[in-house]
């Protein structure tokens, strides 16, 4: 296999999410999103920069209108999280009465999500809750509730599909889990 292509990296003897199945799945969170919020505004935040490809299927998945925004937080250096989290970018909109919905990509120890949807919080929102594609074990004891799970997963490093290792792998279309090869 060619070293410069970016599925050579991934683990085959893992679990992966296929493309087919990650947007199966949004399709699914895209319906439930529509029923919940019919006839009111709504606002989609993404987290930058893991959350990128899943706003942009998970907003083209939706029928209705929508606005998008976005943050860039960061809490996160190599492949464990460091429980800081700072403002590197911040939205454009004012969320004043607005129903106001979390686009992530993964929930890991959830600390990013809950100091986010306090800040978000304290705008004046009429709402604020959370849709993740992925979430792991140690999100469900955290104090936030997550309104919309594509899929819950093991406690591993996944990357793919926006998520990165040391920035790479964003643009995997599938999610998995990096070869024993990378790390060594
Ligand atoms: P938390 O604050 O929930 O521990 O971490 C949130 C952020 O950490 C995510 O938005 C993501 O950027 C990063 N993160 C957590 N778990 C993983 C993972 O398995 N793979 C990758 N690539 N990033 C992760
Ligand atoms: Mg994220
Ligand atoms: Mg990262």
């Amino acid at each position: 296999m060619d070293v410069e292509h970016v599925e050579h990296d991934i683990d085959r003897t893992q679990p992966l999410y296929t493309e087919e199945q990650i947007q199966a799945r949004l399709a699914e969170m895209a319906r439930q999103i529509e029923a919940d919020y019919e006839g009111e505004d709504l606002l989609l935040v993404g987290v930058l920069k893991g959350a990128v490809m899943v706003m942009a299927d998970l907003a083209r998945a939706l029928e209705r209108h929508v606005e998008i925004d976005w943050m860039a937080v960061s809490s996160y250096a190599g492949t464990r999280s460091s429980g800081v989290v700072r403002i590197l970018k911040d939205l454009d909109t004012s969320l004043e009465g607005r129903h106001v919905l979390i686009v992530e990509d993964i929930i890991d120890t959830g600390l990013t999500l809950s100091w986010l949807v306090a800040n978000l919080k304290s705008r004046g929102p009429a709402s604020v809750e959370v849709a993740t594609l992925l979430r792991k074990p140690e999100a469900l004891e955290m104090p936030v509730d997550v309104k919309y799970v594509g899929f819950d997963i093991p406690n591993a490093f996944v990357i793919g599909y926006g998520l990165d290792f040391n920035e790479k792998y964003r643009n995997l279309r599938s999610i998995g889990t990096l070869a024993e090869h990378v790390y060594s």
